[in-house]
């Protein structure tokens, strides 16, 4: 039997092991923390066909049941190094496999500001996950940095929380209208565009941000949600072609390397949304079953 190693365990890489599974091709999940990928930090989904309403728990858990039901088996390691002579190799911190496709889902990890201060208050005031943080500043002021889809989500999320919400969008917001009409509707989010963080005030914790525009803002929680990057080191051993740091791949997610795929967030396209991320899992999985 074929073997194909998936690596990441988001909403595509998922699919991609439920769909090769069922075309009897074995499928190994290497996934370094819990499956779900992105979708663990949001509260609310309302765009994933056949649910209203689902938290991002929710579905991973039934996403993750579903293929673990159908035998699937999954790793939890993390991946340092792929090659390939003959076959590939993934090696990861405790084992290697060898196998005949590789599937990449390692989806995105969050883009920082990259001010002084910024690591080391982690958890002090910084943070990049308001589902996983936001109980810390009940009642407390706090804002978000971003204008697209995952800010506003996370603001409306924090307004329930906390006292008052302030979204610095650094030149105007780029989410969707239904994102956009329900913060309007919010008294407690004040959105402020066409700003950016300049300088993060603090002693032991967070304490109040400088604007550009010279204002300073007390605070005791900033949501950094401004996109994310792939993080691809452990392809470096493969000379695969890339586009803005993302991974090039044909109609089929096939990379510029024969039997290696890319799906989700860690591929070059127009649209990122759990949905799409687990279309290219299927088109991936349906791909191999096709080569074999
Ligand atoms: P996006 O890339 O869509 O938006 C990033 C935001 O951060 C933009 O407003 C951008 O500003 C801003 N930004 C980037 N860098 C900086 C910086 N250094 N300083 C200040 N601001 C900065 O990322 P998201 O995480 O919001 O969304 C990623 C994808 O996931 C999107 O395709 C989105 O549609 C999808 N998504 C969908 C959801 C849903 O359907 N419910 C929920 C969450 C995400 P600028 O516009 O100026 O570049």
């Amino acid at each position: 039997m074929s073997k194909c190693v998936i690596i990441g365990g988001g909403p595509a890489g998922m699919n991609a092991a439920l769909y090769l599974k069922r075309a009897g091709i074995e499928a190994i999940i290497i996934e370094k923390d819990m499956l779900g990928g992105e979708m663990l930090k949001t509260n609310k989904i309302e765009n994933y066909l056949g649910f209203s309403e689902i938290t991002g728990g929710d579905l991973a858990l039934r996403m993750s049941r579903q293929i673990k039901d159908l035998g699937v088996t999954i790793i939890k390691d993390k991946v340092l190094k792929v090659t390939f002579n003959d076959k590939f190799e993934v090696q990861m911190e405790k084992e290697s496999i060898n196998c005949d496709y590789v599937i990449v889902a390692t989806g995105r990890t969050p883009r920082k500001l990259n001010l002084a201060g910024e690591d080391g208050l982690l958890n002090r005031g910084i943070s990049y996950c308001a589902v996983c943080d936001g109980a810390f500043y009940r009642g407390l002021d706090v804002a978000i940095v971003g204008g697209g889809d995952s800010a506003l989500t996370e603001a409306l999320y924090l307004s329930d929380l906390c006292n008052k919400v302030y979204v610095f969008v650094r030149k105007d917001l780029r989410a969707n209208e239904i994102l956009q009409s329900r913060v309007k509707n919010k008294d407690n989010i004040v959105v402020m565009k066409n700003v950016q963080v300049t300088k993060l005030g603090y002693g032991e914790k967070l304490s109040n941000v400088i604007l550009d525009n010279g204002d300073s803002i007390a605070l005791s929680g900033l949501f950094v949600a401004i996109g994310g990057v792939p993080e691809l080191n452990f392809l470096h051993d493969l000379d695969i072609d890339m586009k803005n740091g993302y991974i090039k791949t044909n109609d089929r997610m096939e990379s510029s390397i024969k039997g290696l795929y890319a799906v989700g967030d860690v591929r070059y396209k127009n649209f990122y949304q759990i949905i799409t991320a687990a279309s290219d899992g299927a088109v991936a999985a349906l791909s191999i079953k096709e080569d074999d």
